[in-house]
């Protein structure tokens, strides 16, 4: 019983450090964001790259574990959505965080310039036929949020949507904002939590990863002169991002702004922000019931009748010793004095 105190105490330590860890990440509700005076790229809460990878390490371990939990309890699903400007580590970091994740239950979805099918329904549609199934996590590498920034930026973009005269007033963008939050209200209200990160890179920065995307012969394929052109909008694409995190950034669904200049910093704020999510859902393991669990131990005395001669009635006690749970009829005189 302790022991089981100690550990439960622990995994609240831990959840509460992970916590502290995030909330400056966490843009609040309701504020006003001006990206460039708020948040600054190159933040690293005082830690140095060795213990970085310390870190990562605990986060991948607990995502795995969590992960393992959400998928048996087959209750809930999590979203998580993926921003940056080019260059802005969304796939490393993917790469680093589901490090561990069993594979059945992670999806990752890119989006792309949209096809002409997506262009002929509605602009949510494509994003809706990727959401998680209960037990799952969905990882959107871009997401809906395009819809309110490439979008914003570039008009002609939205001219290609096809949109009814109706639609396209004045106001769409605060619309669309408020179509959006509904949207993630409705399923975080039947057990989808949507996680929103946005990678926040500085100019700078963006400078160097592209030089290198061009200096090394492995790293051209990465490297489009799309990127170049985008660039020049930067201004443009921080204006679309404050507006979108102050409008969007909600109770239910709040945005994380990691600073994203340092690669292993990143890496270790997007696992944090995960982690803290799933320790907040809370997934548990199913138990079955008293009528289950006696079947169970039927099963378990005909197994064990089984045994060929020499062999062990029940090798996996017998190679456990105290390994939970203890099953009624095999506890030991030392066990049931332990429990008085
Ligand atoms: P990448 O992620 O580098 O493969 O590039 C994907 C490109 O698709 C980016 O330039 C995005 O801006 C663009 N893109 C993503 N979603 C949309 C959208 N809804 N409308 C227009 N362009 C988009
Ligand atoms: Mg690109």
């Amino acid at each position: 019983m302790a022991e089981k105190a100690d550990k439960a105490d622990h995994t609240d330590r831990r959840a509460r450090r992970i916590a502290d860890f995030i909330a400056p990440l966490r843009v609040p509700p309701g504020s006003d964001v001006d990206l460039a005076a708020d948040y600054d790229p190159r933040y690293r809460a005082h830690l140095k790259k060795a213990q970085g990878a310390e870190l990562l390490r605990t986060g991948v371990e607990l995502l795995a574990e969590y992960q393992a939990r959400l998928a048996a309890q087959d209750t809930y699903g999590v979203l998580v959505c993926l921003q940056a400007l080019d260059a802005g580590g969304k796939d490393g970091t993917i790469r680093h965080v589901m490090t561990g994740m069993n594979p059945q239950g992670v999806q990752v979805s890119s989006f792309k310039v949209p096809s002409d099918e997506e262009l002929d329904h509605d602009y949510l549609w494509r994003y809706a036929r990727r959401l998680p199934a209960r037990g799952d996590i969905a990882v959107f590498n871009r997401s809906h949020y395009e819809e309110v920034l490439v979008v914003r930026v570039h008009p002609e973009v939205l001219d290609r949507q096809k949109l009814p005269p109706s639609a396209r007033r004045r106001g769409i963008w605060e619309r669309r904002y408020r179509e959006i939050n509904d949207w993630e209200r409705y399923l975080t209200d039947n057990g989808f939590k949507v996680v929103k990160i946005f990678l926040n890179l500085s100019k700078e920065e963006q400078r160097t990863r592209f030089l290198k995307r061009i200096d090394l012969p492995e790293k051209n394929w990465k490297f489009s002169a799309a990127d170049v052109r985008e660039r020049r909008f930067w201004d443009d694409y921080q204006r679309a991002f404050s507006e979108m995190l102050s409008a969007t950034s909600t109770e239910w669904a709040p945005w994380y702004v990691v600073p994203a200049d340092r690669k292993w910093f990143a890496r270790i704020c997007a696992s944090a922000v995960l982690v803290h999510t799933l320790m907040e859902l809370d997934p548990r393991y199913p138990t079955v019931g008293k009528k289950a669990r006696e079947e169970l131990l039927n099963v378990r005395r005909e197994l064990e009748a089984e045994a060929p001669e020499g062999a062990s009635e029940d090798p996996y006690a017998a190679a456990h010793p105290g390994a939970e749970p203890p099953l009624p009829r095999k506890r030991s005189r030392k066990g049931k004095a332990a429990r008085r």
